[in-house]
């Protein structure tokens, strides 16, 4: 068995893991990233990168069904979803051959296999190429993330459901696909499927989709999703699953029976923190099974941190960028901390949710008074332009007049929530971004009527 020894050894190659470990290789420490598969993680692989290629495919189905609109005539419109299928394949492959040329350069060890505690700051992996090896730290860092929680249904696992991970490499068509959950994974994948011509059925077991969100937004989300054809039910409870998904499947619910052909599952996540020894390691759970950290991302471990999504940190790929940021720097001598980060949010549905700062849900719930004030897009000249008028911006101003929050379901809303959020930082006041003069015709220009609505 290999032996070998490291100044850092970090677990897991996702976003914080990888951009760590090029750091502290390119600063002349002996770094290794141990990965049992995704190299560069979920977000280049599985996730956030494959999920907005394909969802872009169905966007742009979904623009040539309706291209007469706009005055181009096309003839009959047909999906190959090997194709589909192939454009992400390509992406994929090429983002995989940019991190193994980053960890080449880097001068890290990228050991491939999978990674078991055994000692503080000792792993031993198994390797892909076969045998194993121990390999020890001077410091470890632990980056694991999580993966798709099943529902304990009776039948769900048996029928062998799809999470994102299988549906990004579907290549067909389903019949009928059932959507388990209304999170962003959920409604990101149904438009899609929906846009690429599956009859696709939501079930929610909440009152709204998007469970944290406020309900406005959910609402108007739901009719925009629902005039598209996603059918979408609430308040409704799987209680059981029989037959195989890919087939035929049937699913009964407390509020009757769908015939379906397949399942996608997109309710919730789970830290891949069990049964890998991390006791050995001296690593504490918390009672959720996310690894225990202080603000600094330290672990109860001496020598020992913890970093994105299985440290409990927010479910983004930015969040994660972050949590390396503060190691680095408080590796460094800085004392950053988690808390009090603002982290923005983006559902890319189309249109798309952007969201930064305070919901009205969390501000009445911090007792935080606020004055909020809303404006259509069919009220945005651009958005006219475009035929793009669904959806709503929203603000929420504090007693200093600074933005608290702003979420905005329409076009671009994911690029416009940084300029707030840039406000935000700066704590402008709102008058400042209000009276500022932005460039016509933008979604952008918006913000100037909202803010004046306060
Ligand atoms: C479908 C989907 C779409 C998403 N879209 C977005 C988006 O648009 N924007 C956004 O910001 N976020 C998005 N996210 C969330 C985002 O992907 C994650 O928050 C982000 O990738 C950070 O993950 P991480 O670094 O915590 O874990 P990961 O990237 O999952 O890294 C963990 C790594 O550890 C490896 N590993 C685990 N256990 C072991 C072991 N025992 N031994 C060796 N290796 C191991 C895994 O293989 C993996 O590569 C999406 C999530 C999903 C599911």
């Amino acid at each position: 068995m290999l032996a070998e020894h490291y100044d850092a050894l970090i677990v897991g190659s996702g976003e914080a893991g990888k951009y760590l470990a090029w750091h502290l290789g390119k600063s002349g420490k002996r770094v290794a990233v141990v990965e049992r598969k995704l190299i560069g993680g979920s977000c280049p692989n599985t996730n956030c990168l494959p999920s907005k290629n394909e969802i872009w495919s169905a966007e742009v189905a979904h623009i040539v069904r309706h291209s007469e609109a706009f005055g181009s005539i096309t003839g009959p419109v047909r999906i190959d979803m090997a194709r589909v299928l192939a454009r992400k394949r390509e992406m994929v492959d090429g983002l995989v051959a940019t991190h193994l040329d980053l960890f080449r350069q880097s001068g890290v060890a990228l050991i491939m296999g999978h990674a078991r505690f055994k000692a503080p700051r000792t792993v031993e992996v198994t390797l892909n190429a076969g045998g194993t090896a121990t390999i020890s730290g001077d410091q470890m860092f632990i980056n694991v993330g999580t993966h798709a929680t099943i529902p304990d249904v009776p039948g769900l696992a048996a029928a062998k459901p799809m999470t994102h991970v299988e549906i990004l490499e579907l290549g067909r068509l389903p019949g009928h696909l059932v959507v388990l959950g209304g999170g962003y994974v959920a409604l990101e994948m149904a438009q899609a499927y929906r846009r690429f011509g599956a009859e696709v059925t939501i079930l929610e077991r909440g009152s709204q989709i998007l469970s944290r969100e406020d309900a406005d937004i959910a609402e108007e989300l739901t009719g925009l999703l629902r005039a598209e054809g996603v059918a979408i039910r609430l308040n409704t409870k799987v209680t059981r699953v029989a037959g195989r998904s890919g087939d035929r499947v049937t699913v009964e619910t407390d509020d009757g029976v769908i015939e379906a052909t397949d399942i996608l599952v997109a309710a919730g996540r789970t830290p891949n923190t069990g049964g890998i020894g991390l006791e050995l390691a001296g690593v504490r759970l918390d009672e959720r099974g996310y690894i225990a950290v202080n603000d600094r991302l330290e672990t109860d471990a001496a020598g020992t941190w913890a970093m994105g999504e299985s440290a409990g940190s927010p479910e983004f790929t930015h969040a994660a960028f972050d949590d390396f940021r503060i190691i680095r720097d408080n590796l460094a001598g800085g004392n950053r901390s988690k808390v009090d980060r603002l982290i923005p949010s983006c559902l890319f549905t189309d249109p798309q949710l952007g969201r930064v700062g305070l919901s009205e849900n969390e501000a009445k719930a911090q007792n935080i008074p606020v004055r909020v004030a809303r404006h259509p897009v069919k009220g945005i000249l651009r958005a006219r332009t475009m035929s793009e008028t669904r959806g709503f911006m929203k603000v929420l101003i504090g007693k200093d007049d600074c933005i608290l929050g702003f979420a905005m379901l329409g076009p671009d809303a994911s690029e416009i929530i940084a300029t707030v959020q840039t406000a935000m930082l700066a704590e402008m006041r709102y008058q400042v971004l209000r009276d500022a003069i932005f460039a016509h015709p933008t979604m952008a220009e918006a913000l100037g009527p909202l803010l004046s609505k306060v």
